[in-house]
């Protein structure tokens, strides 16, 4: 199938290669000229394991990038949307990029055959598509939409990361839409031989998505209220806790004899210092605002984000508890990144702790393995200096606080043993032994 893709940032040069390797003639579509020429000479803009391969192989024989927005459509049977979609500082998410493509897209759409179908990647709250984006197309391309061409919704649930590897083997492929959209998306996937699908209509395929990421958070959330309900009654250990949940047979699932531990939902009913990244923070936001948008207040998912909103000043308590005054003393924020494999540092719970210290005064130094010091600039007072290497990171330090569960945190307790004065360690991931280091404090204890 002949296939435009609008948007060629993450999700959408990831699909482009990756519908091009299901056998699909793909040209992907974007308004930076530079991003389009490196695509073409099969640079990727972007950082994804095993995407220059795949870009390697289909460059020029079945896929190419492009500025010409409308040629593109006017040549393709399916145009999927893949722009950014921000959110405002009230949690509604900024759909102006969604609607300024859709309306070039709309008047391509006049020009390409009948049937052509537009299919909405970017997360849009439900009702987006049939709602704004529907009249933006009927509008700008004075045809008939469900009938002259299709509109549909098809959430993308790839992880930065690993995106190449969650779009060519998907857990599941989640589409709606009107009839001729339904279908068209039908024919384009049919490659994915055994991957569950569930196709449905625009709002509930749009709803799917924010409901994922919903529950995910929430099930953060929770453990994080649970763990601190656990130090505030002390002597409760909330790993342990967990542990004990993780067991159930709700989350393991049958009795096989053996219970093993789900690493799916299980991993994230575990205390922290909060959630972060570009995705979790936002969508609860806007499902929330959405919830209040459609007079059915989110009281769950409001309480959610406002638990975890409260994690990074809950860290910093249990420093001072430990330390007393923090004025002056040396503190290693060790991680950046919002989860450890990457160096997304959007929405951080990293960011919130080191104004925290430099707000009581402290001497803050950072370590993350990935991320450098470019992100810390415009930090209030004197700053952050960040040190690159853990061992000098950690050198007279007072405190050591653990916000990034980076594999090589393990190593601490050697490192620490070295130390002529043993820094206390504030675990905000739990991920060490309390006994392996010689004072240690995290949450949940
Ligand atoms: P991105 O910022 O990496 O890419 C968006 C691209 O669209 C940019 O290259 C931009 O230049 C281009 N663009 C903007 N307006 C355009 C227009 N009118 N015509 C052509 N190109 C235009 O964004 P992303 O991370 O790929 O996210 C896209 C959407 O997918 C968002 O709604 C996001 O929430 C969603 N999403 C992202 C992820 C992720 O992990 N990044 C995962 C699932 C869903």
């Amino acid at each position: 199938m002949r296939v435009c893709v609008v948007g060629s940032g993450y999700v959408g040069l990831v699909t482009g290669v990756g519908l091009a390797e299901l056998g699909h003639d793909v040209t992907c579509v974007d308004i930076d000229a530079r991003k389009v020429r490196a695509i073409n000479e099969g640079r990727p803009p972007i950082s994804e394991a095993g995407l220059d391969e795949l870009l390697e192989r289909h460059v020029g024989a079945g896929f190419r990038a492009t500025t010409d927005l409308a040629g593109a459509v006017a040549a393709s049977r399916v145009t999927f949307v893949c722009v950014g979609t921000p959110s405002r500082p009230d949690g509604i998410i900024d759909t102006s990029f969604v609607e300024e493509a859709v309306a070039q897209v709309g008047a391509a759409v006049s020009a390409a055959d009948r049937g052509h179908c537009v299919i909405v990647k970017s997360t849009v709250v439900p009702g987006t598509t049939d709602g704004i984006v529907t009249d933006v197309l009927t509008r700008a391309s004075a045809l008939q939409a469900g009938v002259d061409f299709g509109v549909g919704a098809n959430p993308e649930f790839l992880t930065e990361g690993q995106a190449v590897e969650d779009f060519l083997r998907p857990d599941r492929i989640v589409f709606g839409g009107d009839e001729l959209a339904v279908a068209a998306l039908r024919e384009l996937y049919v490659g994915f031989v055994g991957v569950p699908v569930v196709a449905t209509n625009a709002r509930t395929a749009e709803m799917i998505k924010y409901t994922s990421n919903a529950m995910l958070a929430t099930a953060i959330s929770f453990a994080n209220e649970i763990a601190n309900l656990g130090s505030a009654i002390g002597r409760i250990d909330s790993v342990e806790v967990m542990r004990g949940v993780h067991l159930s047979r709700y989350l393991t699932g049958p009795d096989t004899g053996t219970r093993t531990i789900r690493a799916g939902l299980a991993a994230f009913f575990e205390a922290g210092c909060g959630y972060g990244g570009s995705c979790l923070p936002k969508h609860v936001a806007a499902l929330a605002a959405r919830g209040r948008e459609a007079g059915s207040p989110m009281r769950v998912l409001e309480a959610v984000a406002a638990v975890n909103a409260d994690q990074p000043a809950r860290l910093v308590e249990s420093l001072r508890l430990e330390l007393g005054e923090l004025r002056g003393r040396r503190v290693a924020v060790l991680g950046l990144a919002f989860k450890p494999d990457t160096d997304d540092v959007r929405c951080s719970p990293a960011f919130p702790v080191l104004e925290l210290l430099l707000a009581a005064g402290a001497d803050v130094v950072a370590h993350d393995p990935v991320v450098g010091a470019e992100v810390l600039e415009g930090l209030p007072g004197a700053g952050v200096t960040h040190v690159g290497e853990l061992t000098a990171a950690v050198k007279g330090a007072a405190a050591v606080v653990i916000v990034t569960r980076w594999a090589e945190y393990g190593a601490l307790p050697e490192i620490l043993a070295e130390l002529d004065t043993p820094p206390v360690v504030v675990d905000g991931r739990r991920m060490l032994e309390p006994s392996s280091v010689a004072r240690y404090t995290g949450i949940g204890r």
